[in-house]
């Protein structure tokens, strides 16, 4: 068996195909000119928990994400996201790049995710695009416009349309889907593929159409091929690339190759944080930092994502994540007691729900049940867990660590101490909060406060 997968542009679940053993696979990577927020991390979880189960059903997989640091412009179409932010910190643009691009490592790390193989930048892949920008001019499926743009010509391609439902007949005029440059694209749905520099300085590049700098649609195209091989088995992104970027990509894939590119197209569903859309404007914006900031393990975040399926949408909370830290927490100590088995046995039960389009929450739910059930030996149920954890990735192997306190941690609790001493609730309660949020838990009694980790 391997896995089988919900495909966005046959909408159905699909089992993913491979060549030789090994399945490749694109993974739609960060803009990095801001931290990824949790959401990110929910669809890029997504890719890896995709390839872990392939992994599981004894294929290998050949991964690439793409880092996108030039050509993503902000909403309005205004500005490259990468030079408005390197105004706003008045940092060079490739310095933003490299900041983000490093705490996107880290926050990987952070979340167990295996590392792919590959991780081109948009920047340094301009070569690429521009042969495959000359390629689609070539075949009649781009041409340059009187301001020195280069479109593609969505007429060209008939399938446009065909992963989000749009088509080309529908899109009108005007519409918020791509810049709007009246008079000089051919279609209103056409796209541009390399922009002319016109006033702007930085992240600039020759072209056989003079100097500029590509679009974001063509990078991925690009990359996807020129890495995987010209075939791309899996391609992953949220759900909202599905339309324009993924449509786009596509057609451009499609319009180079002379056939269907990437074989299922997989879309992770949105995250909500306490029942609304993060955004800077809400003000409710989480970032993997802040979980580890309030003292929980960042692999209980993990956990949260695991106990949704993929496709659908699902709403964070701190409770959420609190809760998830203190099982990730009891598993660990339990599974440390029944003893990890020295070799892990296949558990075809979790395989199969697995292979089942992923449904991780019914690998949890499955564990709980196997950890209350008496009818199971201890080794049983360790392999249970130590099997799931291949995917999970919830590093249950691993004894609950004696943290130290550091030092600041120290001179709190002395300071609530005398707080208490000198009968200052107020001060004392606040101390409380602090210590609290730094991940530990704080108990009173007549012989004075004591603590532990939470
Ligand atoms: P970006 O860095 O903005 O290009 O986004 C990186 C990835 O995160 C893309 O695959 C987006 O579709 C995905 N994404 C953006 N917002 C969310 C969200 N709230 N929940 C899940 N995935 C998201
Ligand atoms: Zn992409």
């Amino acid at each position: 068996m391997v896995l089988s997968i919900y495909d966005t542009f046959s909408r159905k679940p699909s089992a993913i195909t491979s060549l030789n053993g090994v399945v490749t696979m694109y993974c739609c990577g960060p803009t990095v000119y801001r931290d990824a927020h949790v959401g990110n991390l929910r669809t890029f979880l997504l890719s890896d928990l995709i390839a872990r189960t392939i992994r599981l059903s004894g294929l290998s997989v050949e991964m690439i994400q793409n880092i996108t640091d030039v050509g993503h412009m902000s909403d309005d179409f205004q500005e490259d996201k990468m030079l408005e932010q390197s105004k706003k910190e008045k940092i060079d643009p490739f310095d933003i790049a490299r900041k983000y691009e490093e705490r996107f490592h880290i926050d990987l790390a952070n979340l167990n995710i295996v590392p792919a193989q590959k991780y081109p930048r948009a920047s340094e892949s301009i070569e690429l695009m521009l042969e495959m920008i000359s390629a689609l001019i070539l075949k009649g499926a781009a041409y340059v416009g009187e301001d020195g743009t280069v479109y593609f010509d969505a007429q060209s391609f008939p399938g446009y349309g065909h992963i989000s439902g749009n088509r080309l007949e529908s899109l009108k005029p005007g519409h918020r889907y791509e810049y709007v440059e009246d008079g000089v694209k051919k279609f209103h749905a056409d796209w541009s593929l390399w922009k002319p520099a016109g006033d702007r300085k930085a992240m600039v590049w020759d072209s056989p159409w003079g100097p500029g700098f590509p679009g974001w649609h063509i990078e991925c195209s690009a990359m996807s091929l020129k890495f995987l091989h010209g075939h791309i088995n899996v391609h992953v992104g949220g759900i909202d690339l599905r339309f324009p970027h993924h449509e786009n990509e596509r057609a451009q894939s499609n319009s180079i190759t002379g056939n269907e590119s990437v074989d299922l197209w997989v879309h992770g569903e949105h995250l909500l944080f306490e029942g609304r859309k993060m955004s800077k404007s809400a003000g409710n914006v989480v970032l993997l930092d802040d979980v580890i900031a309030k003292g929980f393990d960042p692999l209980a975040l993990r956990l949260c994502f695991l106990e949704n399926r993929y496709r659908s949408q699902m709403d964070l909370s701190w409770q959420s994540i609190s809760a998830a830290h203190d099982t990730i927490k009891r598993w660990r100590t339990k599974i440390a007691i029944w003893g990890a088995s020295r070799s892990i046995e296949i558990d075809s039960t979790i395989l199969a729900v697995l292979e089942n389009d992923l449904d991780t929450p019914r690998v949890t739910t499955y564990l709980r049940s196997v950890e209350k059930d008496n009818n199971l030996t201890d080794a049983q149920k360790a392999n249970a867990f130590l099997f799931a954890d291949q995917v999970l990735g919830l590093e249950l192997s691993r004894t609950q660590e004696v943290q130290e306190l550091t030092p600041e941690l120290i001179d709190l609790l002395a300071q609530r101490e005398s707080a208490r001493s000198a009968k200052n609730w107020a001060l004392s309660d606040d101390l409380r909060v602090r210590l609290e949020n730094a991940g530990l838990e704080i108990s009173d009694s007549s012989s004075g406060q004591s603590w532990s980790w939470r």
